[in-house]
């Protein structure tokens, strides 16, 4: 595919001073000691629910009590997939939730289909400060997502994810650590507000997944992230 089509100018690393990216929708994780540890700018547990303007990340269109409108986002993905119009599902997905509403991830990133035999999402790109981020879906999530045997808010969650992983990989500061990337990303994943639920399958699911990486971080981590991870349920 041509990926001048979905854009991902390089970013030089001195056009980036650490506000770029972020909006109040940022949150923040910090040490015992009250230092920045990492920013992630996504719609945080606590901010639940509809109306969030179009600067809102990982939602504004839709709160968890309008099923409604989630369900004619949901047709609409569907007919798009069934057209096999996939580019276009996912670009609407990404449009309509929000998903590259900042600058860095404007700047820093191209999500696109691809025909990878391959279970998920992904994203591939140094981890590297204004390094390009290129999120890779396969078609077959998109036709899983779109018959069922992905669940809608798995699937609409996992974009999301991907988008978790352009800010820590190509941000200031880069998250060098796999197992914290993945951490921080599943608890987006089972928390983000304004986003289709995910069905208790999926939750359990992704809880375990967040736990195992939870596991794996190094002892000073763990204590940086006790409280994040408790408050996940
Ligand atoms: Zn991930």
């Amino acid at each position: 595919m041509d990926a001048g089509q979905y854009g991902c100018p390089s970013w030089a690393s001195s056009d980036i001073d650490g506000s770029s990216g972020s909006s109040i929708y940022s949150t923040t994780y910090r040490n015992s000691d009250g230092k920045e540890i990492y920013t992630v700018t996504y719609t945080a547990p606590d901010d639940v629910g509809g109306g969030l303007g179009k600067n809102s990340i990982g939602g504004g269109k839709i709160g968890d009590n309008d099923n409604t409108e989630d369900d004619k986002i949901q047709t609409k993905f569907n007919s798009l997939v069934d057209e096999k119009k996939y580019q276009e599902s996912l670009d609407y997905i990404v449009k309509t939730f929000g998903f590259n509403n900042t600058e860095l991830r404007q700047s820093n990133s191209e999500i696109k289909v691809t025909d990878e035999q391959f279970p998920a999402a992904h994203t591939e790109g140094d981890v590297k400060t204004g390094a390009c981020q290129t999120i890779n879906v396969p078609i077959n999530v998109l036709i899983h997502a779109r018959d069922g045997s992905i669940g809608w808010g798995a699937f609409v969650r996992s974009i999301g994810h991907e988008y978790v992983h352009v800010d820590q990989k190509s941000g200031l500061p880069v998250m060098m650590d796999h197992n914290e990337r993945e951490f921080l990303a599943y608890v987006y994943t089972l928390t983000a507000g304004g986003l289709p639920k995910l069905d208790n399958d999926d939750h359990q699911f992704y809880f375990k997944v967040m736990a195992s990486y939870y596991a794996k971080l190094p002892d000073d981590k763990k204590k940086v992230y006790k409280d994040t991870f408790d408050k996940v349920k």
